[in-house]
């Protein structure tokens, strides 16, 4: 693969050339059913440009070796490499040290990792974990079976109609028996931007630590943990522009050092004997096992692309696209979309006349256009809403208004086919 990366002076140029952006990604070039894509499934995983695919084809082609230990050449850069990433991700997030950022598989390993150390080691029979009712199944699930090995209950914040967060209720519900509040930085449904500093200041006054699914933030917004004042943050790669398989759990140094490790295993451990083990320092102490060395240097690769067009221009443009694309969907008889007019991201959930969303998806896949139907992860969220499922369409830093147009044009086919008036 030679291709050059295009986007190597794009800081040089004010303007969001998009055309040079899409580019940059070689699956926005294919045809679907004959038409060109238009990928809008950016919720669920994004595409990769040339050089997060080239920095995983050069780590293979001439540094592959296995970090930590090694006394050779090979393994002493992927070392480097490995370890440099790590700085990029937490020089990226705003985290105090790059020793406070453990490498996971994703966004789910990462919430699972604070469940079953922190979790297991404070929470107990009669305490209380608070979730909101918009959480993804990676938010709650774990809060769930942690809770039921606990004997602790899990209480859910109340969602508004228009999707965001009754903070009422959060401050109802918060009290001295809430050991743990877990609240999504994003909802991956509604596209609902919550107020996550205020919800971590309130839960450091109730002495409960805060976690923060940032899985559809990250991919969107300039992230500081240290503003946002929460005690974990959670995210995944493969949502802005890394492969599949790596992602990042930062947390507090005075926690992490005080959680027991997780997984047992290689590179954890500073000493074994047949007695027992001493744990690794940080980060190490949670990363049982052969990484993903791959995936962490493609994943500083996709945080320097994002640097390089900026995080700023990104979101810009993102909110351009999102309102033309609420503009042109409100403007379609029969369609409801779901979720609030601002503050949001462009995750747009929406239900077409009677036509279920998953005839509605295979219809728009006909035409190229790739959107998400079903409960997307967010069963209770389905169930506040009344419904089992939506459409969800949602945008990243490569879309067009002319692939909102293609998505509204493959609706009319749906509706022609359905036979809605
Ligand atoms: C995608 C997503 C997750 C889970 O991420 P994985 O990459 O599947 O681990 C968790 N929370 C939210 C809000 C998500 O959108």
């Amino acid at each position: 693969m030679d291709t050059p990366d295009p986007t190597l002076d794009l800081e040089t140029g004010p303007a969001y050339d998009i055309e040079r952006i899409r580019a940059d990604f070689p699956i926005l070039g294919r045809l679907v059913h004959g038409h060109p894509l238009a990928y809008l499934d950016n919720a669920a995983t994004s595409q990769k440009p040339y050089s997060v695919i080239q920095a995983v084809d050069a780590y293979y082609r001439e540094i592959n070796a296995n970090v930590h230990r090694g006394a050779h050449e090979l393994s002493i850069r992927a070392t480097e490499a490995y370890e440099e990433a790590r700085e990029v991700v937490a020089d990226h997030i705003g985290a105090p040290s790059a020793s406070e950022v453990i490498f996971v598989r994703g966004a789910t390993e990462a919430i699972n990792l604070v469940a079953w150390t922190w979790g297991a080691a404070h929470v107990a029979e009669g305490d209380e974990i608070l979730l909101t009712k918009m959480e993804h199944h990676s938010n709650l699930v774990p809060w769930q079976i942690l809770a039921g090995r606990a004997g602790a209950t899990v209480r859910y914040v109340d969602v508004e109609a228009d999707g965001t967060l009754v903070m009422d209720d959060y401050d109802r519900l918060l009290s001295d028996r809430t050991c743990l509040v877990a609240v999504t930085h994003v909802s991956n449904t509604l596209g609902v931007v919550n107020p996550v500093a205020e919800i971590a200041q309130k839960a450091r006054e109730a002495d409960a630590i805060c976690v923060v699914d940032g899985a559809q933030a990250a991919p969107h917004m300039q992230l500081d943990v240290q503003a946002i004042g929460c005690d974990f943050y959670a995210f995944s790669g493969h949502k802005m522009l890394a492969p599949t398989g790596i992602g990042a759990l930062w947390g507090r140094r005075e926690i992490l050092e005080h959680m027991p490790p997780w997984q047992g295993g290689g590179e954890m451990i500073s000493e074994v004997r047949l007695e027992g083990f001493t744990a690794a320092q940080l980060p190490h102490k949670f990363e049982a096992g052969t990484p993903n060395i791959a995936g962490a240097i493609g994943f500083a690769e996709a945080i320097r692309y994002l640097q390089r067009i900026g995080l700023e221009r990104v979101h810009a443009w993102e909110s351009d696209l999102t309102a033309y694309a609420l503009e042109r969907l409100d403007a379609v008889d029969g369609l409801e979309v779901f979720g609030p007019r601002k503050d949001r991201v462009g995750v747009i959930s929406f239900r077409y006349a009677d036509i279920h969303a998953h005839d509605l998806a295979t219809i728009l896949d006909q035409k190229g256009v790739a959107i998400r139907a079903g409960h997307h992860c967010n069963q209770p969220l389905m169930t506040h809403l009344g419904v089992d499922a939506t459409a969800r369409a949602s945008v990243y830093l490569y879309n067009t208004r002319s692939e909102i147009d293609a998505l509204v044009d493959a609706l009319g086919l749906a509706a022609k086919l359905f036979g809605v008036a």
